[in-house]
């Protein structure tokens, strides 16, 4: 075997009860592109899950939403979502309680019961987020919220971070079957700073990001269960036609989202210190604004990146903002989320695990790493990657002189410059980009009003 990677998760996980399984490992046994297994548990913990869900579900009288093989308690994938998003849920009624009585705060709700269906339907990766819908599933017995993840986006999303990830070594073997690494082409990414550093520990990285993500899916499908959308759309049917309040919502799910993910470690916390070091902490923060960004851009090419005066009039209004605006509206949420953690932080005596005080100035430092990551990706994207399926085939054909020419290539590359133009966020700084934001948010006031009369299960945040 060529390469050997196919553990992704805090460096070699074999011995581990849970793991990520890269995507450019080779296929198992009747795996395809699409079906194929991104996480692994062991015999144990999945029988622990296995108890633990089915416990959970017995509680509400409710089956699995339309069991097949992919909603099932058979696979590792549904196991492992399933129990993220029963996590995420109870973190989130935690933090509205009051911690010393257990008492909901005021104007708080508890958000309720949400199951959680893998669907394989979706034809087009552009369509295929996850939704959440209420009373699909067996309304007339017992009405309920399903979160709906598509298969083929979650494969395919992993499938894209292994890749932008890529390690690629080339491994020699000589006669008495010695194996060496010959050459390590570097994916662009970790040619560039501050992606450079983490070329040691880069075997994380797809799992913590594809992990961030998959939180920030959840929790933006919880919003909309939480901010009480889904009842809102579910009663009133004029309200639902107006693509303009479903627009709204949309980003409301969005920044609601953002701010649960950035601050989860923070709302987690029971007392005034978290239980992670502060360089670990900065890691971690960088790490999920950069997470943001590519979750809302990931799935569009070099070509497709580029805009022009007319892009957010060619696109109009739709359920969603342009993906562009989407990215730029998720790092300024992230970035005023960051610094009023910083401002709080410094209020309450916040400290790390190694007793490091949380400042603003860290807050700062940590936007301004973040930012540095979106850019060196977006020049990334702009540059020579070497894909480990290529250098295998050429070795395979002898054409060593062809990835000599490769290595070659990859030593003298220097990073483009980049025009504002290709960087999709970029759009949200130009006039048109913010008048179009602003259109978003005169909005609000109306929809938090219907919202307030409908009933939500959490606080409603002050219009803006
Ligand atoms: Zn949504």
């Amino acid at each position: 075997m060529w390469w050997d990677n196919d553990s992704t998760y805090r460096g070699n996980g074999k011995s581990n009860d849970f793991y990520f399984l890269s995507t450019i490992s080779p296929l198992g046994e009747g795996e395809d592109e699409i079906n194929r297994q991104w996480v692994h548990l062991s015999d144990e913990l999945k029988s622990d899950l296995i108890a633990f869900l089915k416990k959970h579900n017995d509680s509400y009288g409710l089956q699995l939403p339309r069991e097949d093989d992919l909603t099932s308690y058979d696979n590792a994938n549904y196991l492992w979502l399933s129990y993220e998003l029963i996590n995420t849920i109870r973190n989130y009624n935690n933090a509205m309680r009051n911690p010393e009585t257990h008492e909901v705060l005021p104007y708080c709700g508890q958000i309720p019961y949400v199951q959680l269906r893998i669907k394989s339907l979706a034809s087009s990766v552009s369509s295929a987020y996850p939704s959440a819908t209420v009373n699909q599933y067996g309304a007339a017995l017992r009405p309920h919220y399903v979160i709906e993840f598509e298969n083929s986006f979650l494969a395919l999303f992993m499938k894209k971070l292994c890749e932008l990830f890529d390690d690629n070594p080339q491994i020699i073997e000589n006669k008495d079957g010695v194996k060496r690494v010959a050459y390590q082409f570097r994916a662009p990414i970790y040619r560039l700073k501050p992606f450079d550093k983490y070329f040691e520990t880069r075997h994380d990285i797809p799992a913590t990001i594809f992990h961030t993500a998959v939180k920030m899916l959840i929790s933006h499908e919880l919003a909309h269960v939480g901010l009480g959308h889904l009842d809102l759309n579910e009663k009133d049917h004029v309200f639902k036609s107006d693509v303009e309040n479903i627009r709204c919502e949309e980003n409301e799910a969005d920044i609601q989202a953002v701010c649960w993910t950035i601050g989860a470690r923070f709302l987690e916390s029971e007392n005034h210190q978290l239980e992670i070091s502060l360089d670990d902490l900065a890691e971690e923060l960088s790490l999920s604004v950069f997470t943001l960004y590519f979750l809302f851009t990931w799935n569009y090419s070099v070509d497709e990146r580029v805009w022009n005066k007319d892009t957010l009039k060619e696109y109009g209004v739709q359920d969603h903002l342009p993906y562009q605006l989407r990215a730029y509206s998720v790092l300024n949420t992230a970035i005023c989320r960051l610094k009023h953690i910083g401002e709080w932080s410094e209020q309450e005596g916040m400290i790390t695990s190694d007793n490091q005080p949380v400042t603003k100035k860290l807050m700062e430092e940590i936007i301004q790493e973040a930012m540095t990551m979106v850019h060196s990706y977006e020049v990334s994207l702009h540059m020579t990657q070497v894909k480990t399926e290529e250098v295998c085939e050429l070795d395979d054909l002898g054409k060593k002189d062809e990835i000599e020419k490769m290595v070659r290539n990859e030593i003298n590359e220097r990073p483009p410059q980049l025009d504002k133009t290709q960087i999709p966020w970029k759009l949200g700084c130009e006039p048109e980009g913010q008048a179009e934001l602003n259109s978003v948010c005169k909005r609000y006031q109306y929809v938090r009003q219907k919202l307030a009369e409908s009933g939500t299960y959490c606080a409603l945040r002050p219009g803006n």
